[in-house]
């Protein structure tokens, strides 16, 4: 697969000082596409056919829901529906010969159970926030060895949430050259570690805030710390961190 370079909003989210770059440019690919779906993208037949057969995630309905096109979300919501239903009637129409007992029995992955929760899989936004996180990832190992700027930025940052350390490792691995890949996996690993030690440090003194001998001494820098420490191993999902741009919709 051929991936193509993204410098200027990964230099962006690289100048902002966060925990986590890419989780900077994932909430603002989720706020771009949910506003595509609900302002125009559901009236366009292509995409029509697409959240009809794939739907969406629990968060992205949530986040939908959260904005002001109720008429948009109840369509999509409405023609998915009708393809669930046709689905459902299929899997729940299908195969029940009577017959019980253990050679009729089919295997967990044949059953209803398996199949209607395979049905409510997949997300129309995720696929489009995953493949541009794919786009940002690559983008990152490849300015690394080609942008003196970025290369900066990056060794002044603090490491990825979990999730996207992952994530850019496995792009780096698919897209660098072998002598490149030791390099860069070595300047991630200590960026990483120095960060995650950092975080643990802060969330211990958060808790030690609460024995009333620490009383009178200086948050520093812990008073978002649990915040921050859920956000680094999960990837932004609480906090100011997690918070969607402002948006007058
Ligand atoms: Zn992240
Ligand atoms: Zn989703």
């Amino acid at each position: 697969m051929k991936y193509t370079l993204d410098t200027i909003p990964v230099l962006d989210a690289y100048k902002a000082d966060c925990e986590c770059p890419l989780c900077k440019l994932r909430i603002l690919c989720e706020d771009q596409y949910l506003d595509t779906m609900l302002s125009s993208a559901y009236m366009e037949p292509e995409w029509r056919i697409k959240s009809n057969e794939t739907g969406f995630c629990t968060r992205h309905f949530e986040l939908m829901f959260d904005r002001r096109n109720r008429l948009g979300l109840a369509l999509m919501t409405h023609t998915h529906m009708i393809e669930v239903i046709k689905s459902l009637e299929k899997i729940l129409g299908e195969g029940d010969s009577g017959k019980r007992g253990l050679f009729a029995r089919k295997s967990a992955e044949d059953g209803a159970p398996a199949k209607i929760r395979a049905r409510m899989e997949g997300c129309v936004i995720c696929e489009q926030v995953d493949s541009a996180m794919e786009r940002y990832a690559y983008t990152i190992a490849q300015l690394y060895f080609t942008n003196a700027e970025f290369k900066q930025l990056f060794a002044s940052s603090k490491g990825f949430c979990l999730p996207h350390l992952a994530l850019v490792l496995e792009m780096a691995e698919k897209t660098l050259s072998g002598a490149q890949m030791p390099e860069f996996k070595k300047a991630v690993a200590a960026l990483e570690l120095e960060n995650l030690k950092r975080i643990e440090g802060e969330i211990e003194w958060f808790t030690l805030k609460f024995d009333y001998r620490n009383d009178g001494k200086p948050w520093g820098n812990s008073q978002d710390a649990p915040d921050r420490a859920i956000n680094k191993l999960m990837g932004a999902c609480v906090g100011a961190e997690a918070e969607m741009p402002a948006h007058n919709d």
